[in-house]
């Protein structure tokens, strides 16, 4: 394992590991012929499903949130080029998405469809989520993760051995309602709900997609992904320096998103750059 090494961390330590989540989320969803889904212009888990349907051999359609806007932003040209059909719901219709209606009428529009969950949180990528504590090797007491949805979180949470705790770090401003939705996910996925698990909401930096000069210096400092990773990364050293953690406290970060190799996969060009890690030694 990677270690982030710093001053600050005294003798807590810090290890990273790479997971990308949102393929993690989709291994145990995959099957139907024609699986369609919900996100913004730039979500990650419409890249995705988009380019598991091309590996795997379904057809995608991604519904995204707001108007067309050509060219395609090279999110969504990523997404085409991997043969995705696209769908646009304004902000208003989108809010309805998961209503009985709105999906009626996109039966109607697309056919016989799986719908998958705006970022592809439910009970199956929860069970896929579970399985990264087991493949971690190792020893440590605390695993972080950024969170969105919650459906990550509530998975490694489920998956931990006696003994180890699971800290998510909210990247979304006003995220309490997040505790009850974790909590729905473990119980959906295996009828309970664990509790070595919590969600610490100081890190937003003012929402989703949302940054500050303090953070956008971290980001250049360490050169991660800043819409979710850098935010728990702060989180965890702030902590640290604020004496949360025990010493000798051995945490695991997980890094999460797509390594830049499977985005540049459907041969698109992507202009993405997921912030291939500059931290080594
Ligand atoms: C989607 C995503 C998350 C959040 O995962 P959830 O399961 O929605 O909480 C974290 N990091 C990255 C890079 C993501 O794309």
């Amino acid at each position: 394992m990677e270690e982030l090494l710093d001053p600050a961390l005294g003798s807590v330590r810090v290890f990273l590991v790479h997971d990308d989540n949102k393929a993690r989320k989709l291994r145990y969803n995959l099957g139907p012929a024609r699986i369609l889904t919900f996100g913004g212009a730039y979500s990650g888990h419409i890249r995705a499903v988009a380019a598991a349907g091309l590996r795997h051999g379904f057809e995608t359609i991604g519904v995204i949130r707001g108007e067309e806007h050509l060219p395609l932003n090279p999110s969504l040209a990523h997404a085409v080029a991997c043969g995705m059909r696209l769908d646009y719901l304004d902000r208003a219709a989108y809010r309805l998405k998961h209503t009985a209606e709105t999906q009626a009428r996109l039966r109607e529009r697309w056919g016989e469809v799986t719908i998958l969950p705006e970022g592809g949180s439910n009970a199956a990528a929860v069970r896929g989520c579970a399985e990264l504590p087991g493949e971690l090797g190792g020893d440590y007491d605390v695993i972080c993760c950024p969170v969105g949805t919650g459906g990550t979180l509530a998975g490694i949470a489920a998956g931990l051995p006696e003994g180890r705790r699971a800290l998510g770090f909210a990247v979304l401003k006003g995220a309490g309602f997040l505790t009850g939705e974790v909590a729905r996910l473990q119980r959906e996925a295996y009828g309970r709900v664990w509790s070595n698990w919590s969600i610490n909401l100081d890190y937003h930096f003012g929402g989703y997609a949302r940054t500050t000069p303090a953070l956008k210096r971290f980001i250049a400092k360490y050169q991660v992904e800043g819409v979710y990773v850098a935010k728990m990364l702060y989180g965890i050293l702030d902590l640290v320096r604020q004496g949360a953690f025990p010493g000798g406290t051995r945490i695991v970060a997980v890094v999460t998103g797509q390594p830049l190799t499977s985005v540049a996969e459907c041969g698109a060009p992507t202009g993405l750059d997921s912030g291939e890690p500059r931290w080594r030694r």
